[in-house]
């Protein structure tokens, strides 16, 4: 039977990150993803901002596009906040996962690809992994330490899905579409998001640019009910409107059609690890739930449980009771808010409050909704408060000065 330090389950930004600095340190790693190619899950929109770049040396070549726009659409208001320089990328997410996985056997480590995750046993002092490959027998691993880095399945921790907690859930779905050059050009530098009734009820919607003449449409909710709203159209629906409505493209080419599933545990309420095997990115939520970013959050994570299994591995600890300490203090409060905020946006709002919300941003300067958007400093919002009521303080006047004049020419 084949012997590793480390076993990690699921090639995603997270898992991938996790093994290539395993291996990197000179452990024995394997690296599993049941998919047999990163272009059956090419699921994610995959914008971050774009110190992403430097904080995991990753190459402009996994970047699809550039971003120095970002652009916020209601109901009934919108804004754009520009900057000279870029803001941030947009990546080609199967080529980000394939550099992260050629990073691992860059480093010595193997990769095994199409093969999932059956279960574990513990037989005597021993980790005994089970995976399969389409069309092959169940083949036996053995591991000292079992990486979890499987997303939202979790599939170590929570073999039994009927036994799982209740998590807080989202769906997203997006086309990738090929469009004239026209409309490229116009959203090539440009983070657009949508929020509100009309085109992103339950949460937001966006356009997001790629290479090659694409674009990325999609929209994502979250799976509970909405205080006001109780029937909506299939969420593609809203998709497919701003491709037609907004975007107003009568010919575009469908190249492909994708999306997934997030489950966030409130609270940060997952299972951290369980004696040798430790769980990482979507698997305890690292996903931000505001927007759905994830994957910066993921490979941070995956360096804090990097730098605990060395320590396991080098008989430095027994438990990994400090990494789960490690993670809640970084995440915990940044991230319990982001769901309260997220939760009273998406489900409890009125289009005219959403209307309203936007109306305020409007007077925000690039780097707060920057902060607000990616660094989550929920206390920058404030900062258009008082330039918003300001103008309505001057409209106000204004309008009492004409309106008072004409009375008073009246008398
Ligand atoms: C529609 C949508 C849009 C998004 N847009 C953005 C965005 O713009 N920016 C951003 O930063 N984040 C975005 N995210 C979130 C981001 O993609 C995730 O948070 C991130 O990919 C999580 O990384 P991960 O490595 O933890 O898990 P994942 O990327 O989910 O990877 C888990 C891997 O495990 C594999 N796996 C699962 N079960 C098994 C098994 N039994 N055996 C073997 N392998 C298994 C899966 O096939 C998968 O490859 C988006 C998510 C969605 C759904």
């Amino acid at each position: 039977m084949q012997q590793f330090d480390v076993v990690v389950i699921g090639a995603g930004p997270a898992g991938s990150h996790c093994a290539g600095l395993l291996a990197k340190a000179g452990y024995q790693v394997l690296l599993v993803e049941q998919h047999d190619s990163f272009s059956q899950n090419n699921y994610s929109s995959a914008a971050s901002p774009l110190e992403i770049l430097e904080q995991f040396d990753l190459p402009h070549s996994v970047v699809a596009q550039f971003w120095r726009k970002l652009e916020l659409v209601s109901s009934a208001v919108s804004h754009t906040w520009e900057s000279k320089k870029s803001l941030g990328v947009v990546f080609d997410f199967a080529k980000l996962r394939q550099f992260l996985a050629d990073r691992v056997e860059k480093q010595s480590g193997k990769v095994w690809m199409g093969y999932r995750y059956l279960k574990y046993e513990k037989i005597s002092d021993q980790t005994i992994v089970y995976l399969k490959k389409k069309g092959e027998e169940i083949t036996a691993i053995a591991t000292q330490i079992l990486v979890d880095a499987t997303g939202y399945a979790r599939a170590v921790m929570y073999p039994d899905k009927n036994k799982r907690q209740p998590f807080f859930k989202a769906t997203g779905i997006e086309y990738l579409i090929e469009v004239d050059q026209v409309t490229h050009q116009k959203y090539s530098e440009t983070l657009v998001f949508f929020l509100g009734y009309q085109w992103s009820p339950r949460g937001y919607s966006w356009i997001f640019p790629m290479d090659q003449n694409q674009l990325k449409i999609g929209s994502a909710w979250i799976d509970a009910e909405h205080k006001y709203l109780k029937k909506l159209k299939p969420l593609r629906d809203y998709t497919k409107s701003i491709i037609q409505d907004y975007l107003k493209l009568d010919q575009y080419k469908l190249i492909e059609i994708h999306g997934s599933a997030l489950e966030y545990s409130s609270g940060l309420d997952d299972i951290y690890y369980q004696e040798n095997i430790v769980a990482i990115g979507d698997a305890v939520s690292t996903v931000n739930f505001l927007g759905g970013e994830g994957i910066r959050h993921g490979m941070k994570g995956a360096e804090i449980a990097f730098s605990h299994i060395d320590h396991y591995l080098q008989n430095q600890t027994s438990t990994f009771v400090k990494y789960e300490t490690e993670m809640k203090k970084i995440f915990t409060e940044k991230w319990n808010f982001s769901e309260k905020i997220n939760r009273k946006v998406y489900l409890d709002y009125s289009d005219q409050k959403i209307d309203l919300g936007v109306s305020y941003l409007k007077y925000l300067k690039l780097e707060d909704v920057m902060d607000i958007l990616f660094n989550y400093k929920f206390d920058k919002m404030y900062r258009g408060i008082y330039p918003y009521l300001l103008k309505k303080f001057t409209q106000l006047s204004v309008f009492l000065q004409k309106w008072l004049g004409r009375s008073q020419s009246n008398l």
